[in-house]
């Protein structure tokens, strides 16, 4: 019977055991999660790995806090998603659903930006402000808090159930729940007022959509930071499979030194790496970086800091692990940011071309924000009926107006339309001929006009206006700032 291998890593390596072809199952084809216990590990990345989190984290948690005075009657909250009245505030920033075009913007940019900081630095993005990659750390923090480091975790898994093991894995299971609703609870307050929304959460009146993705959240942040882990970098994030075509030989990655290093052993004469396996143990994926370039691999460099201390403790030069490109070009030695900064190539075709692009898209941005209209005018022509022959022998358009006004300010309007001969009148009021009709719109609102503009059939001259009439409709508010709208006046054919 043919066999076929099965491929098995362990910590020693890899192995391959043969099985009969037809005693395969379908759980053949799937590798059983390795459980990665993390060591603990001190050093220049893992620092600046605490900062980042802290950083991201503080600015997560705190920013549904942070006030923005607007105006009366304008929330003043700094970053609001205010999905009731369809608008979004970002400090001075104030979007309408007709502006949506912005976020594209954004989410270009973001685009962009992870492309350019890829071709710089790898996936640094994925090893310091991921959000899977924060949380993670953040829960494997509390994990080692209660548990110990990662010996003491590996030994604790093994122990039979007891009371301290209980109580270990209680009080972890806890603060994990706590960290997750302390995430799903912020998430909800970037939606609505906080201080309110948190005063109601005390008073005991839970709504149902905030209180949903609070739930939701808390149980997603616990089970992807605490359970899938570096399963989500490795199988469910798209990112992983794809960062190749965005490195080049430049790219700053996480590499070891082959050449330096091997062969690796303790004894005399052979490479520096004395297989001391302190790079993998600290790897939150559980790779060894020694095998060359992985797609899991998230350039985090706590592998770099591990060797590092290796190294000063053998009193060998740092290095062996270090950030270098795949053409080699940083030199070993003490691996310093400035020796990266001195020997790495920054301004290359592939990350000018990244730069200008995005230095393109912000200036539209930027431009479209500056020149932005405070007013805002649709405007669609009644279709049932056409046109209305009045029996004073003039021709009426009706046409419904929308007027949005983008101010904290209660507002008059004033609409005028390119054709002198033209009244324009509302349920409400009407206007000379020619005249400019007064709307007004409160503050921060929409308001809907039925418009009827009416014209003689005739002209000066006696003859028939022509059934078809280009038109423009201008509206003008008290500060100058003005909107127009194209569309057309419809008469008879003849007589
Ligand atoms: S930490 Fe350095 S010395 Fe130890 S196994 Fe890894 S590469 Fe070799
Ligand atoms: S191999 Fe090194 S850089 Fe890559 S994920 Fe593991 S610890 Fe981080």
């Amino acid at each position: 019977m043919p066999k076929i291998d099965i491929r098995e890593e362990h910590d020693g390596g890899v192995d391959f055991t043969p099985v009969d072809s037809e005693s395969i199952s379908l759980w053949h084809l799937f590798e059983a999660r390795k459980p990665v216990y993390q060591a603990k590990v001190k050093g220049t990345f893992r620092n600046l790995k605490w900062m980042v989190m802290g950083l991201l984290l503080g600015i997560y948690y705190l920013l549904p806090w942070v006030r923005w005075e607007r105006g009366v009657g304008a929330p003043d909250q700094a970053i609001l998603v205010d999905t009731i009245n369809r608008k979004f505030y970002f400090f001075f920033i104030e979007l309408w659903p007709q502006e949506v075009f912005y976020f594209t913007g954004l989410l270009l940019l973001a685009a962009l930006g992870l492309f350019f900081a890829t071709s710089l630095f790898g996936r640094v993005w994925c090893g310091y402000a991921c959000p899977q990659t924060v949380w993670t750390d953040l829960f494997l923090t509390v994990e080692r808090f209660f548990e110990g480091d990662r010996m003491a975790q590996m030994k604790l898994a093994k122990a039979p159930w007891s009371f301290d093991k209980v109580r270990r894995k209680a009080a972890k299971h806890a603060v994990w729940l706590l960290i997750g609703l302390a995430t799903g609870g912020a998430w909800v307050f970037y939606f609505q007022d906080a201080p309110t929304l948190w005063r109601d959460m005390l008073n005991g009146d839970f709504y149902f959509i905030p209180t949903f993705w609070m739930v939701f959240l808390t149980f997603s942040t616990y089970l992807m930071a605490g359970f899938a882990r570096e399963q989500v970098c490795t199988y469910m994030c798209p990112y992983a499979r794809f960062q190749g075509a965005m490195f080049d030989e430049e790219s700053l990655i996480v590499t070891y030194d082959k050449a330096r290093g091997e062969p690796r052993g303790k004894q005399e004469g052979v490479g520096d790496c004395v297989d001391c396996r302190r790079c993998v143990v600290v790897c939150p994926v559980g790779i060894d970086i020694r095998d060359g370039q992985q797609y899991r691999c998230i350039n985090c460099a706590l592998c770099v800091d591990a060797c590092n201390a290796v190294m000063d403790k053998l009193e060998r030069s740092r290095g062996l692990i270090r950030y270098n490109n795949l053409a080699g070009t940083i030199p070993c030695g003490k691996a310093t940011f400035k020796d990266v900064w001195q020997h790495a190539r920054f301004v290359r075709p592939r990350t000018v071309i990244y730069g200008l692009i995005m230095a393109v898209v912000a200036g539209v941005m930027l431009w479209a924000l500056l020149t932005k209209s405070l007013i805002d005018m649709n405007l669609v022509h009644s279709r049932n009926p056409l046109f209305v022959s009045l029996s004073d022998g003039s021709v009426r358009n009706t046409y419904t107006v929308r007027l949005i006004n983008k101010t904290w300010d209660a507002k008059t309007y004033y609409l005028r339309m390119d054709r002198p001969d033209v009244t324009l009148r509302t349920a409400q009021q009407t206007a000379v001929a020619g005249d400019a009709l007064p709307l007004t719109v409160k503050a921060g609102k929409v308001a809907e006009y039925t418009l009827f503009a009416e014209r003689p059939r005739y002209t000066h001259a006696g003859e028939l206006y022509p059934n078809h009439m280009a038109v423009t409709l201008k509206v003008t508010d008290e500060d100058g700032d003005t909107d127009s709208y194209e569309t057309v006046f419809i008469g008879p054919n003849e007589e």
